[in-house]
């Protein structure tokens, strides 16, 4: 058997409490141990004295045992053994809790290599809790050491041990899906090399190949997706829509549209109703505008005439929440136009799931607004006529096309709120056809922009206060839900490769933070949002949210697509250096959607890396596709596959970017997507055989269905 596809509990030290342990992280077999990627490195291979050791941060010291290790009971439950141990700078206490076993760790003489932060108590080093390993004199130990993403039970050390016993013959037996003339033509390391590297660098420049050639895989494939699907969504034949009066619909808005909506509902109507009698084709249009330029009333009035025109539509949202928000609003409206809307999400109950599969196939339903739960199978739609997909690039396109698959001849409309630099432009969207949305609706004003430190928390913390008295409300975004694991700060893979942005992480998370913000702020009602909590819960703390109910809400960024709170006049960002510039336009978005004056606060450490730099940008810049040019200029394009658990292209579109993700080389996103293109245009089925691994992997990954291309 290929040693890539033996079950892990073939592995030694895999009983059966680990195999189920280790498949809650999805790992069965050794293929998936070897795809599951560190989060982390500690450069523990950068060792100091104990005399220039930092306060600050965890390092690493080559130390010997001075004397044995001595154990007390404080209390019940808590004991604390202590030894002493030395090298030729000084001398450190070293303390573990709960853990009576080291003393037959650390005998007398024996040297180890720890890994932890040091402090100073009652003029004594301390070493608390550091991580340690046996050091032998000819038996070297790894510099980077992979942290991995953890779950209960499974200890990175214990990932680190399992995949080290199999990564030599694993890594050997992976077979290499690039073309060798392509691999070689773009300098990218051989992937047996890069998988063994990634897990256990031998030094930074071997994990930096190694990164760079895993992040040109995942926009490799995702290129070749693009190309591939473009070709085949070349214009299907489209459905005629009747001429229809959209008066009575505008006259239940509450605004007049601007200039712009009125252009692309011009367009969409020249495409569905106008198209010529004898060869109508189906629409494929990409609505592109900036957060709150208002894309959604083009969507409701699509979906409008076509229901109109007696065929069905439906709108695809990347979340539960966004997707219930849409249904409210076009629900509303549609109650008063005789057009019936369902909503569709993952977490629908199953009867109420079969009753809308059953109402959708007989017709009875006119629009449904969902999330990707639309393209399961047992949806079917009796006449369907349009396709909606909301902020698209975030579900991949094998997900639209699947949608779309569930009728040829529909049309589709594609509504894209993160501004796309105009370099990737024509690569992201392909031949779609382009509305842009280039006012903002009138009355929209400036958000004020801040970028301030840790310095300014007190002012911050009245400044929530003020606006909350004068009946606005605030959203406050952390990049983190808890805190790591094992409480240890660590670096991240992009922080290692860079040297400039060498700093611990310490990172706001939202639990914490709101626990503190309400004993800080007990006049206010303060709520958390995160995306680890269930779908219900999410959606009434965001409807309580936005009835006003809940004046701050802390979170993480699930509420970063498209939510629509009007009354909402603060949004501060912690840990800002941590958000790429399209991520924290987006989030600014979410604030100045109504009359009152509106504000942001970037909250971060300007010292790490560029943050400086970046922020400066926003502080500066309001369009959103001169920031979208400028992040990609200054950080890659890395913020264009974003990994963040809450938006969920990862886990939904088949496209993994752990490495893309992270990836600040613009160029090499050029490069992936350039390859993709030359690939697909010297062999558009990809029948020649040096493309055969190629294609195999691009079928793991998107539905290349051959009488598609065609
Ligand atoms: P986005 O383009 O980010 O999806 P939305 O469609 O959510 O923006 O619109 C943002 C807000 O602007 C909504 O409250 C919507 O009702 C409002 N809006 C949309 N068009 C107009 C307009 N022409 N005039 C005034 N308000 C508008
Ligand atoms: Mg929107």
């Amino acid at each position: 058997m290929n040693v890539l596809d033996r079950p892990v509990e073939s592995l030694n030290g895999v009983g059966k409490a680990r195999q189920a342990q280790l498949k809650k992280l999805g790992i069965s077999s050794v293929r998936d141990l070897i795809k599951y990627y560190p989060r982390a490195y500690e450069n523990r291979g950068d060792v100091k004295l104990l005399s220039e050791a930092s306060f600050e941060e965890s390092n690493s010291f080559l130390l010997v045992v001075a004397t044995s290790v001595r154990t007390a009971n404080i209390r019940k439950g808590l004991s604390i053994s202590k030894f002493r141990a030395f090298d030729e700078s000084g001398t450190v206490e070293v303390v573990f809790f709960n853990s009576p076993f080291v003393k037959d760790v650390f005998t007398v003489g024996a040297q180890f290599r720890f890994y932890g932060k040091i402090s100073l108590t009652k003029n004594l080093l301390q070493l608390n809790s550091p991580k340690y390993e046996p050091y032998i004199e000819g038996k070297p130990l790894l510099d980077f050491v992979p942290v991995y993403p953890l779950t209960e039970g499974i200890s990175s050390k214990f990932l680190e041990k399992l995949i080290s016993s199999v990564i030599d013959e694993a890594a050997t037996s992976v077979v290499d899906f690039l073309p060798e003339k392509l691999r070689l033509e773009n300098s990218l390391s051989a992937l047996s090399y890069a998988i063994r590297n990634v897990h256990f660098p031998t030094d930074e420049d071997a994990l930096s190949r190694s990164i760079r050639r895993l992040a040109f895989d995942e926009m490799f494939i995702f290129g070749m997706a693009i190309a591939l699907n473009s070709q085949y969504q070349k214009r299907s034949d489209g459905i005629k829509f009747a001429p229809c009066d959209i008066k009575p619909f505008l006259n239940l808005l509450p605004y007049e549209l601007t200039d712009s909506q009125k252009k692309a509902v011009n367009d969409i109507y020249k495409d569905t109703v106008l198209t010529s009698m004898e060869a109508p084709k189906a629409m494929s249009r990409i609505i592109v505008g900036d957060v709150g330029s208002g894309k959604t009333v083009l969507s409701a009035i699509a979906m409008y005439i076509c229901a109109k025109s007696g065929y069905q539509a439906t709108l695809m949202a990347p979340t539960e929440i966004l997707a219930r928000q849409h249904y409210q609003e076009l629900s509303g409206i549609y109650s008063k136009l005789g057009i019936s809307c369902e909503l569709l999400c993952g977490n629908t109950s199953a009867k109420e799931k079969t009753r809308i599969y059953q109402d959708a196939s007989q017709g009875k339903i006119d629009v449904i607004v969902g999330t990707h739960a639309l393209i399961s199978d047992n949806l079917c739609f009796h006449n369907l006529g349009l396709v909606v997909t909301d902020e698209q690039h975030r579900f991949g396109v094998a997900q639209r096309a699947k949608l779309k698959d569930k009728s040829r001849s529909a049309h589709l409309l594609v509504m894209s709120a993160t501004p796309i630099p105009r370099t990737l432009a024509l690569t992201m969207y392909g031949d779609l056809d382009v509305s842009r949305l280039t006012e903002m609706p009138k009355g929209r004003q400036r958000v004020d922009t801040f970028v301030v430190d840790e310095g300014y928390r007190a002012r911050i913390n009245e400044f929530i206060k003020k606006q909350v008295m004068l009946g606005g409300q605030c959203y406050i975004v952390c990049p983190s839900i808890e805190r790591s694991e094992d409480g240890a700060e660590c670096y991240d893979a992009l922080t290692i490769t860079q040297s400039a942005r060498r700093k611990p992480l310490n990172l706001k998370n939202a639990v914490e933070y709101a626990e503190t913000l309400k004993a800080v702020l007990p006049e206010c009602n303060i709520a958390c949002l995160h995306g680890k909590m269930k779908a219900k819960e999410k959606d009434s703390i965001m409807s309580s949210f936005a009835k006003g109910e809940i004046d701050v809400i802390v979170s993480t960024t699930v509420i970063e697509v498209g939510v629509n709170v009007p009354n909402a006049t603060l949004m501060i960002v912690e840990n800002a250096e941590r958000f790429g510039l399209s991520s924290l336009h987006q989030l600014r978005g979410r604030v100045g959607r109504g009359q009152k004056k509106s504000y942001c606060i970037l909250v971060s450490d300007k010292n790490f890396g560029n943050a400086y730099e970046r922020l400066e940008v926003m502080r500066t810049v309001y369009d959103g596709f001169e920031i979208a040019e400028r992040d990609l200029l200054i950080r890659g394009p890395g913020d264009f596959f974003s990994r963040n658990s809450d938006n969920n292209l990862r886990q939904s579109g088949g496209f993994r970017f752990d490495f893309a993700s992270m990836c600040d080389d613009s160029q090499l996103m050029e490069l992936a997507f350039s390859s993709a293109k030359k690939v697909i245009a010297g062999d558009r089925y990809l029948e020649n055989k040096d493309n055969y691994l190629l294609k195999k992997r691009l079928e793991e990954v998107i539905y290349v269905n051959q009488s598609n291309i065609s």
